[in-house]
């Protein structure tokens, strides 16, 4: 059975119809104004119609980013989108009669991985998108975990520094300002200002401007030194991360999404390193494996589509 999966972000919109598979059989993609709230429901519903033309269609599953209420229908919050207990499952399916589902987009990204991507051979899974922020999603007992009141997984805002850094949610010290794009960022400015290894790093500053993402990436990737010193240190705070999200969920699997992955077993190797240094009562249990993700930039809307689909079902 074919269902529509749509994927907001803060700067595009994706849509996709998805079989049963977990493959992408058409797709669309628009840019947003983050702003306008009402052009992006518009946009959607647009893309919706597009997608379901000549098709039968008998769910579609809206990821957003912030908090999604338990029922699946109401956006809480979102951080980019002016939407404050937006009733989003309303507004969509009153305009396309379709049955509609909203998630947050986390957990329809880690929804996809269990299912079609590197968590397909397990039933429990934690994973940590590795973007801008990081973003959670726990499955456990073959079930998407979403909490009580639909908000948990918010896995970037465990808090890994007492007093630390203050984040964007209004805490200080949590993972997010230590394990994500940002903090590599911040990582690999701090070593390019020493020198030694960070030469590389300086110079790329002087020539191209303020470091990004990319820059640090392609540094990575032809494996500079004070490139993979940063992410190194990235990795020990992620599998220290881990260490405590093991303790509680006991995943067989920790998968790891988002821009940082693209660095794969660069990434990988510090992280793992790190969680062994940090598990309570080592040797003594199973160890979990560590992998990257498979499903890249599809993973928002297949999650989306197969969450939806799998509400209609028995
Ligand atoms: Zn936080």
């Amino acid at each position: 059975m074919e269902a529509i999966g749509i994927d907001i972000g803060g700067t595009k919109i994706a849509g996709a119809v998805v079989d049963d598979f977990g493959d992408i059989v058409a797709e669309r993609r628009v840019s947003t104004d983050a702003s306008d709230s009402e052009a992006i429901i518009d946009a959607v519903v647009a893309m919706i119609r597009s997608l379901a033309e000549g098709r039968e269609i008998p769910a579609v599953g809206v990821a957003a980013p912030g908090f999604i209420d338990a029922a699946q229908s109401t956006v809480y919050y979102t951080p980019n989108i002016p939407w404050r207990e937006e009733p989003l499952r309303a507004r969509i399916a009153e305009r396309v009669e379709i049955p509609v589902t909203v998630d947050n987009d986390a957990n329809a990204a880690g929804w996809a991985e269990f299912r079609f991507g590197a968590g397909r051979l397990v039933s429990d899974m934690t994973m940590l998108t590795i973007g801008t922020g990081v973003g959670g999603a726990i499955v456990t007992g073959d079930e998407l975990f979403r909490g009580g009141f639909g908000t948990g997984a918010e896995l970037g805002h465990v808090r890994v520094v007492p007093g630390g850094l203050p984040c964007g949610c209004g805490a200080h010290g949590c993972i997010e300002q230590y394990g994500s794009g940002r903090a590599l960022l911040r990582m690999a400015n701090g070593i390019a200002d020493v020198g030694g290894v960070g030469q590389a790093l300086a110079r790329r500053r002087e020539t191209d401007g303020p470091l990004t993402g990319q820059h640090v990436g392609a540094l990575i990737a032809e494996g500079d030194p004070g490139a993979l010193l940063a992410l190194r240190e990235l990795g020990s705070w992620l599998g220290q991360a881990c260490a405590s999200l093991g303790a509680v969920l006991d995943p067989q699997l920790f998968v790891f999404g988002g821009g940082v992955a693209a660095a794969g077993d660069r990434l990988l190797d510090p992280i793992r390193e790190s969680y062994l240094a940090h598990l309570p009562a080592r040797g003594f249990h199973p160890e979990p494996e560590f992998a990257i993700a498979e499903l890249v930039n599809d993973a928002g809307v297949v999650g989306a589509a197969d969450l939806a689909r799998r509400r209609l079902a028995p």
